[in-house]
C-alpha cells in the first residue's frame, strides 16, 4: 500500500511532451545532417575544382611561355585552352557576388572543369554562406587569384601582339619570363590559402555536426528510456492497483457470505418466534394473557423492521455516492431524537444539547447515519436504574476539523467487547438489535475519511467522538 502512495505521489511528465521531443529531435538530427552533408559536399566539390584551376593557370602558364620562346601559335592555341579553365571560375565568382544570373555562374563553372552534378551545391553554398568567415576568406584569396589570372592573360596578349607584329625582343622574352614565373608563384600561394581556408572550415564543420549528433542523440535516448520508465512505472501502478482492487473484492466476497448467512438467520428469528406466539394465542383465553402475546409480537416485528432499515443503510452506505452539501448538525440531531422516540424509555430520558458547530460541509446522508444509530444506541442502552438517564449531544471545531459527541449515562460497554462492538454482527443483546449499527456507522465514518473513537465504562457510561474531516481532504 506504502509502495503504491509513493508511486502514486511521483508525478509524471506528460507522455505527449517526450514523444514531441523526440519527434523533434529527429527532425532537427535529419535537418541538420542533411545540410551538412550538403555543405561538406560542396566544399568538396571547391577543393576539387581549385585544383583545376591550378592546373589550368599553370599549364596555360607553361604554354605561354614555350610559346613565348618557340612563337608556335600551337602552344598560344593550348594557352588560350587552359587559361579558360580559371577564368571560368572567375566569371561564376563575379556573377555569384552580384547576385547575378545562376546560368552564367553555371557555364563559369562549367568552363572551369567543375561537375555538373556538383553545381547545385557548390552555388547554393555560395549563395547562404559567402559571409561565413571561412567561406568569406577562401572566396577573397580566389578573389585575388583571379586579379592575378587577369594580369597573366594581359600579359598574353602583349606578347601575342609582339609576336604578331614581329617585335618581341630577347629582353622581352626574359621580361615576359620573369613576370609570367613571379604570377605564377603568387598564383600558388593563393591557390593553396584557398584550399587550407576551406580544409579549416571543413574539419570545424565536421566537428560541429559530430557534437550535434552526439547532444540530439543523447536528447532522444534520454526520452525514450524516461518514456519507457514512466509506461513500467504506469504498469506497476495499475498492476498494484489491480492486486488491491482484487484483495478489497475477495474481502467484500467474504463479507457478503458472511451478511447472507447471518441475515438469512435473523430475518428468520423473529418470524419464527411470531409463528410460536401465535399458535399460543390461538390456544389461549386468558384476555391479559393474549395482550402480553401481543406485546412479545410487537417487539418482533420492531425488531425485523429494525433489522430490514440496518440493512438498507448498509447496502447503501456501500453504494451512494459521497455528496458534499451544507448540513445542520441542529436540525440532524432533532431530526433522529423525534424519529427514536418510539423506543422503550426514550421519553424518560434527558437530552441535553451543546452545539457550538451547526452548519458545516458534509455528505448529509452518512453524517444521518451515524447519528441516528449512536443515539439510538445510547437510548437503548440506558441505564433505567439511574435516578436520572442523560444523553448529551456536543459538537465544536478541533484545530481544522468538526467533531461530534454524543455521551451517555447508560450501561457501559464491558472491557472485553470494546475491541469487538465496530464487528458486522456483534451484539450484547440480540433482543435489542442487528448487531450491525456500529458496524454501518464505522462504514460511514470511513466513507468521509473521518474517525471514530470511545470511551465506556462499565455501568457509568459511554461516550462516542466522531471526527468530520473538511470536505477538501475527502
Ligand atoms: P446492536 O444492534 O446490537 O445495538 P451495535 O453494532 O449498534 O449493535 O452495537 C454493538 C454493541 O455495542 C451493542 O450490542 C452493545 O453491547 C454495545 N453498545 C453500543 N452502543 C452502546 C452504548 N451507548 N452503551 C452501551 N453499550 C453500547
Amino acid at each position: 500500500m506504502r509502495i503504491l502512495q509513493a508511486l502514486k505521489k511521483f508525478r509524471f511528465p506528460n507522455v505527449y511532451v517526450l514523444i514531441l521531443i523526440v519527434f523533434i529531435s529527429c527532425a532537427l538530427l535529419i535537418c541538420i545532417n542533411f545540410f551538412t552533408i550538403k555543405i561538406l559536399s560542396a566544399t568538396r566539390a571547391y577543393v576539387n575544382g581549385e585544383s583545376h584551376y591550378s592546373k589550368g593557370q599553370k599549364d596555360a602558364s607553361r604554354h605561354l611561355i614555350t610559346y613565348l620562346y618557340t612563337k608556335d601559335p600551337k602552344q598560344w592555341k593550348l594557352y588560350l585552352e587552359e587559361i579558360e579553365v580559371p577564368q571560368g571560375d572567375g566569371i561564376a565568382r563575379i556573377t555569384l557576388l552580384k547576385a547575378g544570373d545562376n546560368q552564367i555562374a553555371r557555364r563559369g563553372f562549367l568552363i572551369g572543369r567543375n561537375h555538373e552534378e556538383d553545381l547545385d551545391d557548390v552555388i547554393w553554398v555560395f549563395d547562404n554562406f559567402k559571409n561565413v568567415s571561412f567561406l568569406s576568406k577562401a572566396i577573397d584569396e580566389w578573389g585575388q587569384g583571379d586579379d592575378l589570372i587577369f594580369k597573366l592573360f594581359i600579359i598574353g596578349q602583349q606578347i601575342n601582339a609582339k609576336i604578331k607584329h614581329n617585335l618581341l625582343t630577347t629582353a622581352d622574352q626574359h621580361k615576359y619570363l620573369k613576370e609570367i614565373s613571379s604570377i605564377s608563384d603568387l598564383l600558388t600561394v593563393k591557390e593553396r590559402n584557398f584550399s587550407n581556408t576551406l580544409g579549416e572550415g571543413t574539419r570545424k564543420i565536421k566537428d560541429l555536426l559530430i557534437i550535434t549528433n552526439v547532444v540530439f542523440t543523447l536528447i532522444i535516448i534520454c526520452s525514450v528510456c524516461l518514456y519507457y520508465s514512466i509506461m513500467v512505472k504506469r504498469l506497476l501502478i495499475s498492476k498494484k492497483e489491480t492486486e488491491v482492487k482484487n484483495e478489497n473484492l475477495a474481502l467484500a466476497n467474504r463479507e457478503l457470505d458472511r451478511f447472507v448467512y447471518s441475515a438469512s438467520h435473523d430475518l428468520r428469528s423473529p418470524i419464527t418466534s411470531l409463528q410460536g406466539l401465535i399458535e399460543l394465542t390461538a390456544l389461549e383465553d386468558d384476555v391479559n394473557q393474549i395482550r402480553d402475546y401481543l406485546k412479545l409480537m410487537h417487539q418482533s416485528l420492531a425488531r425485523q423492521d429494525q433489522f430490514i432499515s440496518d440493512i438498507i443503510d448498509y447496502s447503501k452506505n456501500k453504494r451512494k455516492q459521497i455528496v458534499i452539501e451544507p448540513v445542520s448538525l441542529k436540525e440532524l440531531f432533532n431530526e433522529a431524537i423525534s424519529q427514536l422516540m418510539h423506543i422503550e424509555n426514550a421519553n424518560k430520558i434527558k437530552f441535553t444539547q451543546e452545539l457550538l458547530v451547526d452548519e458545516i460541509e458534509s455528505d448529509g446522508f452518512r453524517l444521518r447515519i451515524i447519528i441516528c444509530n449512536l443515539l439510538s444506541n445510547a437510548i437503548k442502552y440506558a441505564d433505567n436504574s439511574k435516578q436520572e438517564m442523560i444523553i448529551s449531544i456536543k459538537s465544536y471545531k478541533n484545530e481544522d476539523v468538526n467533531q461530534i459527541e454524543i455521551s451517555d449515562n447508560g450501561i457501559g460497554i464491558n472491557d472485553e467487547y470494546k475491541d469487538s462492538i465496530f464487528e458486522m454482527y456483534f451484539g450484547t443483546n440480540k433482543n435489542k438489535g442487528s448487531g450491525l449499527g456500529l458496524y454501518i456507522v464505522k462504514e460511514a465514518v470511513e466513507n468521509i475519511k473521518g474517525n471514530i473513537s470511545v470511551i465506556s465504562e462499565n455501568k457509568i457510561g459511554s461516550r462516542f467522538i466522531v471526527t468530520i474531516p473538511n470536505p477538501n481532504g475527502i
